[in-house]
């Protein structure tokens, strides 16, 4: 029989509770960004233990190898005798214990990634992932796991994590704290330091926010936001699958993303993300995307997504489930919180989706579910011909869950939606969470909550690489999806007035960057300009029209200026070899989706069902 795969936890479950594998986390090193690890494991039956560390982070589906980072590793016996070992491969350990006595694997582990699933300790704060960092014993995942942190050396008042409490005092010295297994251990981070925090409830549950960075964000407004974000989604699922929740945002230069867990999220964005309401609304959209995880993947999911084999690869066809459809509703649930007004969402679906997809050629070289199961070496491994060799599952999966949602609408006329076929599932889950689904069971779910077939576009868009039939879907509900000749902006102000303002903006094809007064190639649309005239990845840019360009504006500037009518003359170098070439520029495209000044009653209706709760 299959040992039960359980991912729920509540806090009261753990209070008092007793563990026979128990971590012990102090910062003595941590200026040299060391966290020291002593892991316990008591009531030994068996002469031999594997110990092991996960290779990869659920939710981040790439081989990250983190115990890379794991090292002065001692193995003995708790009364300090110390014992053989060896290791069997990169990240699996066998102890000699032939008197089955109580053990410690003490080890350093180097943690300076700062970001959303790596650990990061410093004379600040620590904040510590501990799939990246603490290991497991074969054959006992399933027991609980206590974590003691002892944060004694540095004046760090606050720890929060969705671990659960154990310990009965309020203000124990070194505070213990649970998770019923391993899979839920290592599903929640922890912080330490002096964070600023705050909380608020709905529908019974504590929601905490840990705000890890120096910034100063009024504490009060973020709270406000992330609490309406919270009520729009208990009404969307019908109820909360947790006791407690933690909101992790970390605030940082260079950070960005997001990664989901059981009873947190942890997001990072830069400081910028406060400055203006673009910035903050994309802020908001990544917290709702990584809140909405919490049913759609943690718990709603691929089949092949839990119980993890954390040794190696879980190939899933299934990641536009997880991810796309994650994408789709991380946005219109932005609008429906109010982050957005109606037009802002339009536009972002314009720009931020379908345009997006519109510049990936690739969405004609791979599918949706090819580029899910190859997302181990595709999606994070970022090839700088990434965009010409196949299309995200988070773009084109968030698309087809678009698509998907109209179709069910128009077919329908109006009585179901996709959000109806989540509710389904959700439901499902809450009967029997051991399986995940398959894509037949998705099928089988919408067709029979929505009462319409939907199964032939279904596997059109999942498997085909056609374009997709946008406007056919689109005129269902009045909108209308235009592509547009962008243009230049006309109003500059001072002496910078670098695009010749009649021209129409252009397009050449490529991402350039600048490095110290040279221009290097960095990326090639396939059949861009950039490509037919023969530039590569990696090709430096030199002149322009028999000038000397130094910079990304001088670049931009000298093409702006050339405009669509002849050729721009380039001179570049490929591996210290120089070229002349000429590049046809063409006008830049943008494109708009607008509700119809023609839209007729019946699909003004279907709109508003779209749109609203
Ligand atoms: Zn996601």
């Amino acid at each position: 029989m299959q040992t039960p795969f359980i991912i729920e936890q509540n806090d009261h479950q753990l209070i008092g509770s007793k563990a026979d594998i128990t971590y012990e986390i102090s910062f003595e090193h941590a200026t040299r960004h060391c966290i020291s690890i002593r892991m316990i494991i008591a009531n030994n039956t068996s002469s031999t233990i594997i110990a092991k560390s996960p290779v990869w982070i659920p939710g981040s589906y790439k081989v990250r190898d983190m115990n890379a980072h794991q090292h002065a590793v001692t193995i003995h016996e708790v009364n300090g005798n110390p014992l053989e070992w060896k290791w069997l491969s990169k990240h699996v350990m066998e102890i000699h214990n032939t008197s089955k006595s109580d053990i410690v694997i003490a080890y350093e582990y180097y943690a300076n990634d700062k970001g959303v699933r790596t650990s990061h300790v410093n004379r600040n704060h620590a904040f510590i992932m501990p799939v990246a960092c603490l290991m497991y014993v074969e054959g006992r995942m399933e027991e609980i796991h206590h974590v003691r942190i002892d944060a004694g050396h540095c004046e760090w008042k606050h720890i929060t994590t969705a671990l659960s409490p154990v310990d009965q005092s309020d203000n124990p010295q070194i505070p213990t704290f649970g998770a019923l297994n391993y899979h839920i251990l290592i599903d929640s981070p922890i912080e330490v330091g002096n964070h600023r925090c705050s909380s608020f409830e709905v529908a019974g549950a504590k929601h905490e926010i840990a705000l890890i960075g120096q910034e100063s964000v009024d504490m009060d407004w973020i709270n406000g936001e992330i609490k309406r974000a919270v009520e729009i989604q208990h009404q969307f699922w019908g109820d909360l699958p947790y006791d407690r929740y933690v909101f992790f945002l970390m605030i940082g230069e260079g950070l960005r993303g997001g990664l989901e867990h059981l009873r947190c999220n942890v997001s990072a964005v830069e400081p910028s993300a406060f400055l203006d309401r673009t910035s903050a609304q994309g802020m908001m959209a990544l917290l709702v995307h990584e809140f909405f995880h919490t049913w759609n993947v943690k718990r709603i999911r691929p089949i092949e997504l839990g119980p993890f084999n954390y040794e190696e690869e879980n190939y899933t066809t299934m990641l536009w489930l997880a991810e796309g459809w994650t994408s789709y509703y991380d946005d219109l649930l932005s609008y429906r919180s109010g982050f957005y007004s109606r037009d802002e969402y339009l536009s972002v679906l314009a720009q931020a989706h379908l345009g997006k997809l519109a510049r990936v050629p690739g969405r004609f070289a791979m599918s949706l579910k090819d580029s899910s199961f190859l997302a181990w070496t595709k999606l994070y491994a970022v090839s700088p011909d990434q965009h010409n060799q196949f299309p995200s599952y988070y773009t084109k999966g968030g698309i087809v869950a678009l698509l998907l949602d109209l179709l069910i609408i128009a077919k329908s006329d109006g009585k179901h939606k996709l959000e109806h076929a989540l509710r389904a599932m959700w439901e499902k889950y809450k009967v029997d969470g051991q399986k995940g689904f398959t894509e037949d069971d998705i099928i089988a779910i919408i067709e029979t909550t929505c009462n319409v077939s939907i199964k032939q576009e279904f596997d059109a868009w999942h498997n085909g690489i056609e374009e997709l039939p946008y406007q056919s879907i689109f005129d269902q509900i009045g909108l209308e999806w235009k592509e547009h000749q962008a243009h230049a902006p006309q109003e500059w102000y001072g002496d910078f007035r670098p695009f010749h303002p009649k021209n129409p903006h252009i397009f050449f094809g490529s991402v350039i960057s600048e490095d110290y007064g040279r221009l290097f190639v960095r990326e090639v649309e396939k059949n861009s300009p950039a490509d037919k005239a023969g530039i590569g990845i990696d090709d430096e840019i030199i002149a322009v029209n028999g000038k000397r360009v130094s910079t990304r504006i001088m670049l931009i500037n000298a093409l702006q200026s050339q405009g669509i009518k002849q050729p721009a003359e380039l001179i570049a170098q490929c591996d210290g070899r120089m070229y002349e070439t000429k590049v046809q520029l063409i006008p830049a495209i943008s494109y708009s989706l607008k509700i119809s000044d023609t839209i007729t009653n019946k699909q003004e209706r279907l709109l508003e069902y779209w749109l609203n709760a």
